[in-house]
């Protein structure tokens, strides 16, 4: 994983000085309302792997087409994690060009709630960094949301999806990002 390519989103509120006790086996607070930590990904990886100058690209998030690589959408990847802890991934699928096609069609019409549609991961998302093999179903669950991955008939995705991760494993990689605290503070 390349670290600039990921964020803590800013879709919600979250950040600031954490209110809740950090966890003893990794330091990390809770959300003090439950909610899941947002991990967002900038861009599909194979963006930051192409040299600038053969970089050519059409649209942006939440819809990307890379010359000679692909057409990516933005996705949310729920995962569970034990002891209170959850986390959403912002992600990228890569996904069939009439799939893209379908979804800039039906993004801002009611058709949208329900737009469902596979893909293939297209970060290498820690602790898992699944390659560019792994296919998921992502589904529209809220309309004001970008859809989200909901299952997967791959073996690693589905673990990913289904399974209730140990959250010192899963949030180990981001840890700087989750404690960052703000630089004014001494
Ligand atoms: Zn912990």
């Amino acid at each position: 994983m390349t670290r600039s390519n990921v964020s803590r989103s800013s879709r919600s509120k979250v950040g600031g000085k954490a209110s809740g006790e950090p966890c003893s086996c990794c330091g990390i607070a809770r959300d003090p309302n439950g909610r899941p930590f947002s991990i967002t990904f900038d861009v599909p990886d194979v963006y930051l792997e192409i040299h600038p100058e053969l970089l050519a690209t059409w649209g942006d998030d939440p819809f990307l087409a890379i010359k000679d690589t692909g057409f990516y959408l933005r996705v949310l990847l729920p995962v569970k994690l034990n002891d209170g802890f959850a986390v959403d991934f912002g992600t990228w699928l890569k996904v069939d060009p009439e799939v893209f096609r379908q979804a800039w069609r039906t993004w801002n019409f009611p058709e949208y709630k329900d737009l469902t549609f596979d893909g293939l991961l297209a970060n290498r998302i820690e602790p898992w960094k699944p390659t560019l093999r792994t296919r998921v179903t992502a589904r529209v669950r809220d309309v004001d949301q970008v859809p989200y991955i909901v299952e997967s008939t791959d073996l690693l995705g589905k673990r990913i999806v289904a399974d209730i991760w140990p959250h010192a494993e899963v949030l180990a990689p981001y840890k700087d990002l989750l404690k960052s605290d703000a630089p004014i503070e001494s």
